[in-house]
């Protein structure tokens, strides 16, 4: 336990807070900037399970930021999540980590949250944080939402049947600046996932009580910061005022969506594609690249397809779901 003697000398947690910590499970979705910071804090930390889910690979703006990869991780084309891991079990060994290299969907979110004691976001979209929300209010899992923009950042911590929930306090909050289009500056995604984080450690340490009632935003660069109390939940959000769950509603099946300012597609829905054997089918009519994860084909039109065994493909090199469905079902089928 001298490892984590400094936190235990800290009173709220103390030995019985650290003996908490040990036997809980936090899920992180999405292993990107904010992901790296609370994994490594929730890590060092000691919880005893993180469950990391993300659906890409290290690629080299990454490195800006994230800061559990390396150039190694950029060049091995790895999966952020398995990375992620790697750098972690390194830093902690008695801490469990789950690398899953998948994306979090309404069909894959029940599985991911089973016997998770708290959800952090580390998601860049709005659309995969109500997916989370729903799902936590659905279960009954603390949600602890964080975002980070250019110089600003937002993150509150929201309890089911105690708090309102996200949809709440941001109803509507698509079609914002993103960090692919406003950029990003790596010192205020450390500070969003400190606040993340610190939820984190007060709710697995048993220290429950002491989880802040409002939403946070801080701009860095400015050096200004507000916060915004909780009410009580609205009667008009779908969650808290009706008991529908939206997120969990939507359409199912091959789907085709762009990744936000990143030239990428991503299509999802279809069959397994077994990495090997799609290796010796594209070889003739790409440039083909494979690792235990993935698999990369270089077309000579200049695009680039990238494989998942669990059906995913990436179509970098374009932002038309047209184009992307067209190429998939000249390469892949359909
Ligand atoms: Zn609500």
């Amino acid at each position: 336990m001298d490892r984590y003697s400094r936190q235990m000398l800290f009173s709220p947690i103390g030995n019985e807070g650290q003996q908490s910590l040990r036997s809980s499970s936090a899920l992180i979705v999405g292993v990107g900037a904010l992901g790296n910071a609370i994994a490594n804090h929730l890590a060092r930390a000691g919880a005893g399970t993180l469950r990391l889910v993300d659906r890409d690979y290290v690629e080299w703006s990454n490195l800006g930021r994230q800061s559990l990869f390396d150039e190694r991780d950029a060049r091995a084309a790895l999966p952020k999540a398995v990375a992620a891991e790697r750098k972690l079990s390194a830093i902690n060994s008695e801490v469990h980590i789950e690398a899953v290299v998948a994306d979090a969907t309404a069909l894959t979110i029940s599985d991911l949250i089973d016997g998770m004691d708290i959800v952090l976001d580390g998601t860049d979209n709005f659309a995969s944080r109500y997916l989370l929300n729903d799902t936590c209010f659905k279960h009954g899992v603390p949600f602890v939402y964080g975002g980070a923009v250019a110089s600003r950042g937002m993150s509150a911590p929201f309890v089911p049947g105690e708090t309102p929930c996200l949809r709440c306090m941001l109803p509507d909050a698509s079609g914002g600046a993103t960090c692919d289009t406003a950029g990003v500056i790596s010192p205020i995604v450390d500070l969003v996932a400190a606040y993340q984080s610190a939820e984190a450690l007060k709710w697995l340490s048993g220290r429950r009580e002491s989880m802040r009632r409002s939403l946070v935003t801080v701009d860095i660069w400015a050096g200004s910061y507000y916060e915004v109390k909780f009410g009580s939940p609205r009667e008009s959000c779908p969650v808290c005022g009706k008991g529908e769950f939206p997120a969990l509603e939507a359409a199912v099946g091959e789907e085709a969506v762009s990744l936000c300012g990143r030239e990428t597609v991503q299509i999802s829905g279809g069959a397994p594609l077994p990495l090997e054997e799609w290796e010796g089918r594209l070889s003739p009519v790409a440039s083909v690249s494979r690792n235990p994860f993935l698999l990369r084909a270089e077309l000579s039109s200049g695009e680039r397809l990238v494989l998942f065994p669990d059906g995913r493909v990436l179509v970098q090199g374009t932002t038309d779901p047209v184009r992307a469905k067209s190429l998939y079902s000249r390469y892949i089928g359909n």
